[in-house]
């Protein structure tokens, strides 16, 4: 069954989003949820249904951050994704990847607004920070008072972003930071930023946390994207940035900790496509069901048809990797190149799905009222940050011919 109308049950009975959930699950994953995952799962979708898709459009529009949809996503419980100390929701992997999924399924950029403050800043804390800096970082964060972000990338230095060029250099009990950050978001509003940055003596790459308000710290945000728009990436600038020893994290030790980090947010971007991909089959079948042309549903034609069940098989695809690499890091073995390879399949399957769902809206398919065009222009951002497609496959490449083809 294509449809289960019994996921998404809707007690006013409007069905006038195209982009409401039709609970598309036809290999059945939804039956491996225990209680409280489909709680969760549920109460995100509802939410993204009910109160983000109507608001959707016309914040990425004016390229306008839903802080009120924020607030709202922070009273399900989700904030601090899987960090499970010092108020952080402490969510499952399972449980992680689908309020990832359903939130990109409404809204690319709150997703990725959340992502970042918790699956990175947070967790980047979680994972590397003592444990007085964890007390002292964490339950703001988890309460959404401090807003955090995640500065690797630079403006010389993307997909190599192992040579960066920030400096730290040691100055008493001190350290002082000089550089340059690019595409951090979060960056202009967070309250810390993880910085990563170089020791001008032993060359490591080391990780702080950054208060903002310190003198040197500039962000300005990158204007008129064409994708996420209601979510806002800045340029950081760092001049003489003065951070004390206490807020160096002592799990950095070299660039080896932070691409572990980012092994788990690699998985993340693999739900945050299936949610994205989701949203434009979910529209194109109920577009094709109610468009007549010709005097018949655009679902009674067979080319119509062979290109929904293709996008469907795509689909289903999509969330077995999804649920086996929630399974895998459940286990602990969802290591950087399974969630590389997940990466880049659901990324390269959802850019495929979305234009053909986009093709099969026909004109109404450009009208951001109408949603695909959205997730069109957001899935560009999913398939470059946290490692390019191409990276992810020659990361894959490395390990299954033991021959590195970027180093
Ligand atoms: C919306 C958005 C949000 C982001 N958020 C953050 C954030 O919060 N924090 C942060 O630190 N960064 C963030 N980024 C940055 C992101 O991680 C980088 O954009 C990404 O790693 C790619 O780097 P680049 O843009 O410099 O592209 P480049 O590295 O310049 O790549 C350009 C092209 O060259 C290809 N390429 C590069 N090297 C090779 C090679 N060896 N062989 C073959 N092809 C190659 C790439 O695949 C790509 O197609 C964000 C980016 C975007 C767009």
């Amino acid at each position: 069954m294509a449809v289960d109308s019994t996921l998404d049950a809707d007690p006013s009975g409007v069905r006038d989003q195209l982009a409401e959930a039709l609970g598309t699950d036809f290999f059945s994953v939804h039956d491996r949820f225990d209680p409280q995952q489909w709680e969760t799962f549920m109460a995100v979708r509802r939410f993204v249904d009910h109160q983000v898709l109507p608001a959707a459009p016309a914040a990425w529009d004016a390229a306008e951050m839903s802080w009120d949809l924020i607030r709202q996503a922070a009273d399900l419980g989700i904030v601090g994704d899987d960090v499970s100390s010092h108020g952080g929701a402490g969510l499952d992997p399972l449980t992680s990847g689908l309020v990832n999924m359903e939130l990109a399924r409404g809204d690319g950029s709150l997703a990725v607004f959340l992502v970042v403050h918790s699956g990175l800043a947070m967790k980047t804390i979680d994972e590397l920070g003592s444990e007085e800096q964890k007390q002292r970082f964490l339950p703001p964060m988890a309460r959404l008072e401090t807003v955090g972000a995640f500065a690797l990338t630079e403006p010389d230095h993307g997909s190599d972003s192992v040579a960066l060029a920030t400096t730290a250099r040691r100055d008493g009990d001190h350290w002082v930071i000089d550089g340059a950050k690019r595409w951090i978001g979060n960056g202009s509003i967070a309250g810390r930023t993880i910085v990563w940055a170089r020791d001008t003596s032993s060359e490591k790459v080391l990780g702080f946390v950054v208060d903002t308000s310190t003198p040197g710290y500039s962000a300005s945000v990158i204007p008129r994207k064409g994708s996420m728009r209601s979510v806002w990436q800045a340029d950081i600038e760092l001049e003489g940035v003065r951070v004390p020893e206490a807020d160096r994290l002592p799990g950095a030790q070299s660039f080896a900790d932070t691409t572990r980090l980012l092994a788990t947010t690699r998985g993340t971007c693999a739900w945050l496509a299936l949610g994205h991909a989701t949203a434009a089959y979910d529209a194109a079948l109920r577009y094709a069901l109610e468009r007549h042309q010709f005097g018949r549903p655009l679902a009674s034609f067979q080319i119509v048809q062979e290109r929904l069940v293709r996008m469907l098989a795509e689909l289903t695809g999509m969330q077995l990797y999804c649920m086996q690499i929630a399974h895998l890091a459940e286990e602990g073995r969802a290591g950087p190149t399974i969630a590389g390879l997940a990466k880049m399949n659901n990324t390269r399957k959802a850019r495929w799905i979305l234009s053909e769902a986009r093709d099969l809206l026909g004109g109404n398919g450009i009208l951001l009222d109408n949603h695909v065009m959205r997730h069109m222009a957001d899935i560009e951002s999913v398939h470059t940050f946290e490692g390019t497609e191409t990276m992810q496959t020659l990361i894959v490449g490395r390990e299954i011919t033991g021959l590195s083809a970027f180093t």
